[in-house]
């Protein structure tokens, strides 16, 4: 994260600077979400846990009219997420959007009874554990500025509305996902750092594989909420429309 900072407006009539994190955003949901951002005049920082593949995706949206810039962050290495949150504050000294989509983990083929504790420790660590890790670090930064967006791509996997035994690592850790969105909305409520979980649906991404719809499609919910200018918070999301819990 060497280059400084090109400050394009959001909008011809809001000239506001916006910085966002997105996390596993070298490929799939994460690379489209950092895409759109970019296109909004965002800095967008593009977080990878291998920098090669985080280096090749940004320069693909070197483009953009916003900047997009690699940056190193594998979301269960706390080293990792307090370096990247010393190096924001140090370079842009805000983070208005933060996008916790890095995941993994999905395990169609297992069910509780014969489930493995080890995928589901990497599932808690990757989807609960790095949300939360993410967020904790860049509240501070958020908070300076009385603004901020958090995101945290679920899966309606995790909604506890709904029955279902296969993915039990997956749907275990969404779920707690959203109860942590939960939590962490009320807690912030009226702080003007707005949280939400979105679901982006079944897309056609490495995770979803084919059948699933286009991955823009999928990324449009995400970015709806990270941009959103309303009072919407401690919600669950698919498209924009509010979804069962
Ligand atoms: P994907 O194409 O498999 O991409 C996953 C991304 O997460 C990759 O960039 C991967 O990095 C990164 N990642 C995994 N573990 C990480 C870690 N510990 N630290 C940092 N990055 C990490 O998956 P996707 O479909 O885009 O999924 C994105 C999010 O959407 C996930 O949270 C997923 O649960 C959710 N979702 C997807 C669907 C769907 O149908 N696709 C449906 C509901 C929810 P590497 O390249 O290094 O592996």
């Amino acid at each position: 994260m060497s280059r400084p900072a090109r400050r394009v407006p959001v909008t011809a009539t809001a000239p506001i600077y916006r910085v966002a994190l997105v996390t596993g955003a070298n490929r799939g949901l994460g690379f489209e979400v950092a895409r759109q951002l970019g296109e909004r005049g965002m800095t967008v920082l593009l977080g990878a846990r291998d920098m090669d593949k985080g280096l090749h995706a940004a320069r693909k949206l070197a483009g953009s009219p916003g900047e997009v810039i690699a940056v190193q962050l594998d979301v269960t290495q706390q080293d990792q997420v307090d370096t990247l949150a010393r190096s924001i504050e140090l370079t842009y000294g805000r983070l208005d959007v933060l996008v916790n989509n890095a995941g993994g983990y999905y395990d169609p083929r297992a069910n509780p009874v014969n489930a493995d504790i080890a995928p589901a420790r990497g599932a808690m660590d990757t989807h609960l554990f790095g949300t939360w890790r993410l967020c904790s670090a860049m509240l501070p930064l958020m908070r300076r500025h009385g603004y901020g967006r958090i995101v945290n791509v679920s899966s309606g996997c995790g909604a506890t509305a709904t029955s279902g035994a296969s993915c039990p690592a997956y749907r275990v850790s969404k779920a707690a996902l959203n109860s942590y969105t939960r939590a962490l909305a009320t807690e912030l409520d009226g702080s003007g750092i707005q949280v939400n979980a979105v679901c982006p649906g079944w897309v056609a991404t490495d995770m979803g594989g084919p059948g699933g719809r286009p991955v823009a499609a999928g990324a449009a919910g995400i970015v709806w909420a990270a941009c959103v200018t309303e009072h919407v918070t401690g919600g669950f999301y698919r498209d924009g429309q509010r979804i069962a819990w």
